[in-house]
């Protein structure tokens, strides 16, 4: 089994992801690596195709800090020390992409529901990510909750 020094977890702050990130740590824990965990905010404008006549700054600021707020949260809950959390803005699958690449990252792990039907047809996160990754993934099947 590949040795991982790296481990770049990605995480949507919902419930699931602790799910994502006990697997994380468990892989992390085994191979003795350095974990990172990263969250991703869209910018509400972007989504809307820029095109939203509002000002919606402070809406922004709200999902910033509570986005903040949950990410300090879940890496405090681990019993593993985190390396680095990062609350970044922008596209979900390029900004993982691009910290992988900036941190070296040798395994990314995400969460997957293995949608099938029209979820299947329209994407997902967990293939969004596969595409064009340099390193390893590992899609955690997501169970359901409750
Ligand atoms: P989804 O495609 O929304 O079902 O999400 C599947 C998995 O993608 C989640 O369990 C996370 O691992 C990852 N993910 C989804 N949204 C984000 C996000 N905004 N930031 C970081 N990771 C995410």
């Amino acid at each position: 089994m590949a040795n991982y020094k790296r481990v770049l977890v990605a995480v949507d702050l919902t419930d699931d992801s602790d799910q994502v990130l006990q697997r994380a740590v468990d892989i992390a824990e085994r191979n003795g690596a350095a974990l990172h965990i990263i969250h991703v905010i869209e910018i509400i404008s972007f989504a809307y195709g820029g095109d939203v006549p509002m000002d919606l700054t402070s809406l922004q600021e709200q999902i910033d800090k509570h986005a903040n707020e949950r990410m300090k949260a879940k890496a405090e809950a681990l019993n593993y020390p985190v390396e680095e959390t990062l609350v970044a803005t922008g596209n979900t699958e390029e900004e993982i992409h691009q910290h992988a690449d900036k941190i070296s990252a040798d395994l990314i792990v995400i969460g997957s529901h293995g949608r099938h039907g029209l979820a299947l047809v329209l994407g997902s996160t967990s293939n969004g990510v596969l595409h064009g990754a340099k390193c390893d993934i590992l899609a955690v099947h997501l169970k359901e909750q409750g």
